[in-house]
């Protein structure tokens, strides 16, 4: 238990480099989660983990202020299961998440580190049939991760599921969790478990709210600070490109073409936005996926799958996709729109250029994005570079785009009314549009294919008729 003189340590590490001779050994790691580390890749703790590991191995309340891309799974995980190896027991630790993507990810990567010692987890999700997770929870696991609602459900409705030996809280993400409303959820589950407990608190920004959850269910915690606030890694190359909004598809599609061997996330604003956009590449031979809220569950992992097993090479998302989501290879990150919050942008462009590899971002400015743009260059402190590009280039394509533009029209009006009038827009999923393409005929390339496009293209085609015979030579 700590005592009174260390209370409210903080530990700041204000970047983002952990002392190059630290090992998980030598931050208290056991051997045989080390092991599991390494098998991972992991070679070395990185700075969260460093500063939290030996603090949460110390029974410590933590708070972590630090953001996805920095460990800090690990940090929580790892103390977690040593914790399990030393006294294992049935509902041992809970982990909330904000949102169900994440919360799957983080049961991922346990049962990856806790492979070996034959951890239990369960993921109780909204979206997942309560009686297949009620199964889960009735051969007793070690860890459970979810949502708070869902979890809340379970503990209202499943029998035999109880909190009450509960060891270790952990709140990921408290400041999202917070954003979407979930305090009544949190409050009856701190209601529901032991106050003799450990807490962790991880969250990218310290807000009020945060800070008011902190004094409610952490005691005496140390404070642990990775990197500057709101700063973006020096591998990034960010960029941006001001451009006419009427032609920002043909833009788009000239990004997707130049880009086409790389891994790329499109971020859109509007889940429509986000579904007509990736009709348009797939009407172009792109090999491109939609993931947006108003898809069902299994219908966003499956996207998510398609994306990460490299079938498809770009994830066209809404800000669902832009936190705490674990995709491991990304090369590019193009914001179609600007990011209306900015921190959003940090936490979209944090999609790559992770764990010391290199990323581009490239970021859309429309005439009516100045204002937003402009904040978000404060926030960072950083002035961007124009994307290089030669505009006739760009506008070589506007045929071609124009025709995919209007096919994906014509097709999201036929998923709309398949889906019956009372189908909510936007409600529609990606195997609609395979099997619309496949309907009409069109079949997808797969990313890495270059549109080819010659001046004639233009000259020839005029503006409206050109459809897929831009590539002539
Ligand atoms: P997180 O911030 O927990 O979402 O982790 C981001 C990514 O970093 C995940 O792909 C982890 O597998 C990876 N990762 C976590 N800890 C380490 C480490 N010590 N060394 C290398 N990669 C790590």
């Amino acid at each position: 238990m700590a005592t009174g003189d260390d209370a409210n340590k903080t530990k700041t590490t204000t970047d983002d480099k952990p002392p190059a001779d630290e090992t998980f050994e030598s931050i208290g790691v056991c051997a045989e989660l080390a092991e599991a580390c390494a098998k991972l890749g992991w070679k070395r703790p990185s700075a969260i983990q460093t500063a939290s590991i030996p603090e949460a191995l110390k029974q410590r309340d933590v708070i972590g202020l630090a953001q996805t891309g920095s460990g800090k799974t690990g940090a929580f995980a790892l103390p977690i299961l040593q914790s399990l190896l030393d006294s294992p027991q049935a509902f041992h630790s809970l982990i909330l998440s904000p949102t169900r993507e994440l919360a799957i990810q983080i049961a991922e990567q346990i049962e990856a580190l806790g492979e070996g010692v034959g951890v239990r987890t369960a993921t109780l999700v909204g979206g997942v049939d309560m009686t297949l997770q009620a199964i889960k929870l009735g051969k007793r696991p070690h860890v459970i991760v979810g949502t708070p609602g869902r979890v809340v459900d379970h503990l209202e409705n499943t029998k035999g599921f109880s909190l009450r030996a509960l060891k270790v809280l952990v709140l990921d993400e408290a400041d999202r969790l917070l954003n979407l409303d979930f305090e009544e959820e949190i409050d009856k589950i701190l209601r529901v478990i032991p106050s003799e407990r450990r807490t962790q608190l991880f969250s990218a920004t310290m807000t009020n709210k945060v800070a008011k959850l902190q004094r409610a269910c952490l005691r005496d915690p140390v404070k642990v600070e990775v990197s500057a606030k709101y700063s973006t890694v020096d591998s990034l190359k960010q960029h941006y490109l001001f451009i006419p909004a009427k032609h920002k598809d043909c833009y788009a599609t000239y990004l997707f073409n130049e880009l086409s061997a790389s891994t790329l996330i499109v971020f859109s604003r509007t889940c429509d936005q986000t579904r007509k956009l990736a009709l348009i590449a797939r009407n172009l031979g792109f090999g491109a996926v939609p993931i947006h809220g108003q898809m069902s569950q299994p219908k966003r992992i499956a996207a998510l799958q398609k994306f990460k097993s490299g079938e498809r090479n770009i994830l066209i998302a809404t800000d669902v996709a832009s936190r705490g989501l674990d995709i491991p290879s990304v090369d590019v990150v193009i914001n179609y729109d600007v990011p209306q919050n900015s921190k959003d942008y940090v936490h979209r462009v944090g999609r790559t250029a992770r764990a010391g590899r290199s990323g581009l971002a490239v970021t859309m400015v429309t005439q009516y994005d100045v204002e937003l743009y402009q904040k978000i260059e404060r926030l960072i402190n950083k002035k961007l570079e124009k994307f290089p590009l030669e505009e006739e280039a760009v506008m070589l394509l506007y045929d071609r785009v124009n025709e995919a533009q209007r096919i994906a029209i014509q097709q999201m009006r036929e998923q709309d009314e398949r889906k019956g009038k009372g189908a909510k827009r936007g409600f529609k999923d990606d195997d609609d549009a395979d099997k619309l393409l496949s309907m009409m005929g069109r079949k997808e390339y797969g990313g890495g294919e270059k549109l080819r496009v010659t001046k004639q293209s233009k000259l020839n085609g005029g503006r409206g008729g050109g459809g897929r015979g831009g590539g002539r030579r």
